[in-house]
């Protein structure tokens, strides 16, 4: 198995670990649903699609609109924790109906689960209190999945998955290997780039790679050359998206370790001459990449501007640079010089609509806040604190790695109890929210009612004391 730091995984991860769960225990539970379902909350047990005929996607859509009517009943294994027997079934698809979610929900069937949990207490305390993967995969292996085959093989099997995210997710090297887009088609990693860079991603540079390519052309030329050059990530003539230097790297693209150290640099296919036009494809896989980027990497807005001491400044937040900037080239050409602005408009339309869509549009962002004061830990070296909520503010600083009590949370940032500044919340590849998070009570229902006739009293324009007598006198409490 490959740990792929996709956002389904950290969405899992995240989820388990603030409702109080240890690391080893949420890897342990990991490691158990990779194996029944490879972390698809949508995934119907293999052998039955054929029998049922049925996909993945074709059985939940049938699901949720009521066409098939044996979910309950057919006996096939369903979702994360594949669920099979028909109490288990029905309760989730009475839970999936409740809440309004499709049955293939991650975050409904993360609900529903951790309701079962609860309910499994020896399980539950080990996924609190766990040390080790091994413990806690055994414990969801035997006592919570028991699947047929709990053999020794199995178990260890099913442990090695588990200690690959627990290795993945609290190791600093691997956390940042997660954030490479889940856009990629095409991975083929170059030697050339320096490992790790040494600060945070906030700068976006794009180039044109002067060559009509693909992604696989593209990563696979920095992938064998035998000139010092790379990029993070090359986007192909066809819309194809190649990554050739991990996120957590610098690439070697713009003739200034500064800026590769901050930015993420994106090759985009291209003509080979003035002005160096892209194709439309690669134009929007560009726009989606970099939106991606923004997204994961805690960057609220792009901020173009067409002078370069701006640019080379990060002046009035600043935050995309070009290759001419720092050496004799046309790099990026005419064609996406001239769009710089544009691409700035498009990305912080996505990024404006996105934030409050989630899950897709913001991949692995943390369902609401604790109450505070809570605790975070931090998972990187280098989060800025900044002097404000908000990326436009000044950095006063890095917090390093640690748990860090945050008073007040405003827009996904959270102000540092010391006074200090404030960091970003909402990227779980830097920080991990700490504490449970608990729920307002739900209003007092003859309040509600109370306020909708106090409402409509107001609105007539009628005086409320006659109102009220009227209203005492019907009810026969006068
Ligand atoms: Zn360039």
């Amino acid at each position: 198995m490959k740990v792929t730091g996709s956002s389904t995984e950290k969405t899992i991860w995240n989820y388990f670990i603030v409702k109080g769960m240890s690391p080893a225990g949420v890897a342990g539970l990991m490691g158990n649903l990779y194996a029944e379902s490879g972390l698809n909350p949508q995934n119907l047990q293999n052998t039955y699609e054929k029998r049922l005929g049925f996909t993945d996607a074709s059985y939940t859509a049938a699901v949720d609109s009521g066409a098939y009517a044996n979910f309950v009943r057919d006996g096939a294994g369903y979702g994360l924790a594949q669920w099979t027997y028909w109490s288990r079934k029905e309760a989730m698809l009475n839970y999936a109906k409740k809440t309004g979610a499709s049955i293939g929900d991650l975050i409904m069937q993360l609900d529903f689960m951790y309701q079962e949990l609860k309910g499994y207490v020896a399980v539950f305390q080990v996924l609190r209190t766990a040390r080790t993967v091994k413990e806690a995969s055994d414990i969801v292996l035997t006592k919570y999945e028991r699947p047929a085959d709990m053999s020794g093989a199995v178990k260890a099997k099913r442990a090695s998955y588990g200690q690959a995210f627990y290795d993945a997710y609290t190791t600093e090297k691997e956390v940042s290997t997660m954030s490479n887009s889940p856009l990629v088609t095409y991975t083929n990693i170059t030697k050339n780039k320096t490992s790790p860079r040494n600060h945070a991603i906030d700068t976006i540079t794009i180039h044109c790679i002067v060559g009509q390519w693909t992604a696989k052309q593209g990563c696979d030329y920095f992938a064998t050359t035998d000139r010092e050059c790379s990029t993070n990530y090359i986007v192909g003539k066809d819309g194809s998206i190649g990554l050739s230097v991990d996120e957590k790297d610098r690439s070697w693209c713009t003739s200034s370790r500064e800026n590769d150290n901050r930015a993420i640099t994106i090759e985009v296919a291209s003509d080979t001459e003035h002005p160096y036009a892209v194709t439309d494809a690669a134009y929007s896989a560009l726009i989606k990449l970099v939106a991606d980027i923004c997204q994961r990497n805690g960057i609220k807005q792009l901020v173009w501007s067409t002078n370069k001491t701006d640019r080379v400044n990060h002046v009035n937040g600043c935050n995309m640079t070009v290759h001419r900037d720092y050496a004799n080239k046309a790099c990026p050409g005419q064609y996406l010089y001239e769009r710089h602005g544009a691409i700035a408009a498009a990305v912080n339309a996505i990024l404006g609509s996105g934030t409050t869509q989630a899950p897709e549009a913001a991949p692995g962002a943390v369902q609401g806040f604790p109450e505070t004061p809570f605790t975070v830990r931090v998972i990187v070296p280098d989060l800025n604190y900044r002097k404000g909520p908000g990326m436009s503010y000044a950095v006063k600083g890095q917090t390093g790695k640690g748990v860090f009590t945050i008073t007040e949370v405003q827009d996904g940032w959270g102000k540092l109890k010391s006074g200090a500044g404030w960091i970003y919340l909402e990227n779980p590849s830097y920080c991990t929210i700490l504490g449970v998070a608990s729920k307002p009570p739900d209003p007092d229902p003859a309040d509600v009612l109370a306020e909708e006739i106090a409402g409509k009293v107001k609105g007539s324009g009628l005086d409320p004391e006659d109102i009220l007598n009227r209203v005492e006198k019907i009810l026969g409490v006068a």
